[in-house]
């Protein structure tokens, strides 16, 4: 029997904090992380069935017509900012007859929206081989869920979710490793924490399931025989969820490092209590392990807030915890909330004083959302708050799918000045000197080609195009006084780099947004201002439109292209207005 050819496709993420669009670019690669899931799955489908195609990462590159003509059937995986793209991919996959196989965290929460012909929901270890067992029997169903299918009892844990420790290994050779800036390698599932607005918890339990060190090892050769080297991104929900299977992975990891001469770093996720005392043994060994930095879901320095968001584990001193990590030798990254319910005035404030003051150089801020199948949108839903579903976009995205306790408006107006003030580079980069003094002297990878790429695109933008004086004083300090740390200096211009890029043009399409209607109530008043008797009335009127509407294109146009899409709306809606009220003057003259 002939192999079914299948072609799995990435869709593309919108510009956004994670992705490091304009920061990655600097260092020669053309996207931040491969996509883990799809290349893990690939490696379930059995080769005497299927003939993998190369996948398509279309943040990497674009989707050709005649690689779905010549594919027999296509899968794609996306998260719920990947919305859009993944519709078109399953539109232009109908349009030459080819039936499309979705999955991933945006359909397993949204599926009644997804057009694809098969859904292949929840986690692939337990449905994709039913639904590979009936397409290749002919008698698929369109959706597989891990309610729907017979479960195989042996490769569950005890709360019912399937156990890791059979995940095949990625299939890398299906991807170019180069094209990348970080591998992502996934270590454990589920978060043993419960906040409200968490959907990790409804997605993959509280139960919290990890690989064992040996298949971690096996990971890390593989990607090591891929040629890897460089950082890789352990992409869990909470990586000390299961501390006592962290305890033995840790030392295996130091021991793999030591034997192949440290190639890889390492990044992930955790919950703030690593920081606590009885953590110490943990944040020591991931240092020795050659782990540098760590993302904490801090969300908000104030108790009350932490209280209703069921954050617990963040209660009692959190600026001790963030330093411990930090003088470990870790960088911190925090995720921060604005607009949950208990928040008080001048809350965006006490945040920034928060990440200022301990030099959490990259925070990513955002406006709570409130996703499907957690506690929060429930609750919501119940108080009658909600209005509609989330970007899936936790920061720089303006606006609430809810409505919040406070004021809307001011929430946003704080929001829109906290993300100004945070990447503004004299803050930044003060954040990054309190950063150096707390974590001395710290371990640092030799320098990569990649390193040597973003010095000097860096120097070029930051120094020559668009002199930071900034940028400049802290580099020339840093190669005087912390030569050692000199690459990380580097890196944190090309990270500040792209949260400018992004906080300017988000920023300029909202001020886009209030132009327009300024422009409007312009036109408004130019034409109040004219004698309506006039033979040649409507030809000033004419000549007010044209001169508001290029006003409107013009702006348009210097808005960054990627950020475009955001205007658009805007832009039409004052084609639209003006038309309308052209037309109720042309409706009142005739009357007349
Ligand atoms: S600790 Fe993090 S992953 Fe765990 S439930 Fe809370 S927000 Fe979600």
């Amino acid at each position: 029997m002939q192999r079914i050819k299948v072609l799995p496709v990435f869709p593309e993420f919108p510009p956004s904090f994670w992705s490091y669009r304009y920061g990655v670019k600097m260092l020669g690669k053309k996207a931040t992380m491969p996509p883990t899931g799809l290349a893990t799955v690939a490696a379930m489908l059995p080769e005497e069935h299927f003939d993998l195609q190369r996948i398509v990462d279309m943040n990497v590159e674009p989707l050709r017509d005649e690689q779905l003509r010549e594919a027999d059937i296509i899968f794609t995986s996306s998260m719920i900012v990947q919305r859009k793209s993944n519709e078109e991919i399953i539109e232009r996959a109908h349009k030459f007859g080819k039936k499309v196989v979705s999955g991933g965290p945006y359909p397993t929460s949204y599926h009644e929206q997804v057009s694809a012909d098969y859904l292949v929901l929840g986690e692939a270890e337990v449905t994709l081989a039913p639904f590979l067992n009936d397409f290749l029997g002919g008698k698929a169903r369109r959706i597989y869920t891990e309610k729907n299918v017979e479960r195989d009892l042996t490769q569950l844990t005890k709360g019912g979710k399937p156990i890791v420790t059979n995940t095949p290994i990625p299939r890398w050779d299906l991807l170019n490793l180069n094209n990348y800036y970080s591998m992502a390698v996934q270590y454990s599932r589920g978060c043993p924490f419960d906040c409200e607005f968490c959907d990790i918890t409804a997605l993959f339990g509280r139960e919290s399931r990890t690989k064992t060190p040996e298949q971690m090892v096996r990971e890390f050769d593989a990607l090591y025989q891929a040629d890897w080297r460089g950082a890789i991104f352990l992409v869990d929900d909470n990586f000390i969820g299961n501390a006592p299977n962290v305890r033995k992975l840790l030392p295996a990891l130091e021991e793999w490092q030591k034997k192949n001469g440290y190639p890889f770093s390492f990044l992930t996720e955790a919950s703030v209590n690593l920081g606590n005392r009885n953590f110490s043994d943990i944040l020591n060994g991931m240092v020795k392990a050659g782990f540098d930095h760590v993302f904490l879901g801090i969300e908000s320095p104030d108790p009350d807030v932490l209280k209703k968001m069921d954050k617990g584990q963040n209660l009692g001193d959190l600026e001790e915890k963030v330093r411990n990590i930090q003088k470990a030798g870790l960088e911190v990254t925090g995720g921060f909330i604005i607009g949950a319910d208990g928040e008080k005035e001048g809350a965006a404030e006490r945040l920034f004083d928060f990440v200022q003051s301990n030099g959490i150089v990259v925070p990513m801020p955002g406006l709570l959302t409130a996703l499907k199948d957690t506690k929060l949108y429930k609750r919501l839903e119940k108080e009658g708050r909600l209005r509609g579903d989330s970007s899936g976009n936790h920061t720089h995205s303006l606006g609430f799918n809810f409505v919040p306790e406070r004021e809307e408006q001011t929430l946003i107006g704080e929001y829109k000045t906290l993300l100004g003030k945070l990447f503004d580079s004299k803050n930044y980069f003060e954040r990054c000197r309190t950063l150096n003094e707390r974590r001395g002297d710290f371990h640092k990878m030799s320098v990569t080609k990649a390193d040597v790429k973003a010095f000097f695109n860096i120097v070029y933008e930051k120094v020559i195009r668009h002199p930071d004086r900034e940028f400049t004083k802290y580099l020339l300090e840093t190669a005087v006084h912390s030569p050692s740390i000199f690459p990380v200096a580097v890196a944190q211009g090309v990270k500040l780099h792209h949260f400018q890029t992004m906080t300017k043009a988000t920023l300029a399409v909202e001020e886009y947004k209030g132009h327009v209607d300024t422009l409007y109530e312009r036109f408004q008043e130019r034409v109040a201002d004219m004698k309506k008797e006039t033979h040649d009335f409507f030809d000033r009127v004419s000549a007010a439109e044209k001169e508001i509407v290029s006003e409107a294109r013009r702006k348009y146009g210097k808005i960054h292209s990627d950020f475009r899409a955001g205007a658009r709306g805007a832009y039409k809606n004052l084609l639209q207005r003006v038309s309308q009220y052209k037309e109720q003057l042309a409706g009142v003259q005739s009357a007349v």
